[in-house]
């Protein structure tokens, strides 16, 4: 699969629909390739917002493709991947208030879960 395509296509299917429309939003693909994510290899991608404040609209989304190729990921996966980390941007200007805690993130982590969820559910007609 041309997984770049594929994200591709899922980011301009789904930013219109959360109204991220007026976000410049910088798709990346390879996560090893970050430093900083060095330890990250793991996670299907990882969403920078590198300047959060409410007036600041940019963000990077880093895909890990090679772990898509690896585990052979269908578009489904890929799909699920690209609103999960949508979602993230649509809670960012919550989220950067609250602490970088454990807690919070397991808290944010599971609430963009269940929006994922939700979302495809409706999409499918099995909500
Ligand atoms: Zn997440």
């Amino acid at each position: 699969m041309d997984y770049r395509a594929a994200i591709q296509k899922y980011t301009k299917k789904w930013v219109p629909k959360l109204f991220l429309s007026d976000w410049i939003i910088k798709l990346e693909y390879d996560l090893h390739n970050k430093k900083k994510h060095k330890g990250n290899h793991e996670y299907d991608a990882i969403t920078v917002v590198p300047f959060n404040s409410p007036e600041y609209m940019t963000a990077i989304i880093v895909f890990n493709v090679k772990k898509y190729r690896k585990h052979k990921h269908i578009h489904a996966q890929v799909e699920h991947t690209v609103l999960h980390e949508l979602l993230h941007l649509s809670l960012a200007h919550v989220t950067f208030r609250v602490s970088g805690s454990d807690a919070h993130v397991l808290a944010e982590e599971t609430l963009v879960q269940r929006m994922v969820q939700t979302l495809l559910n409706l999409e499918e007609g099995n909500a």
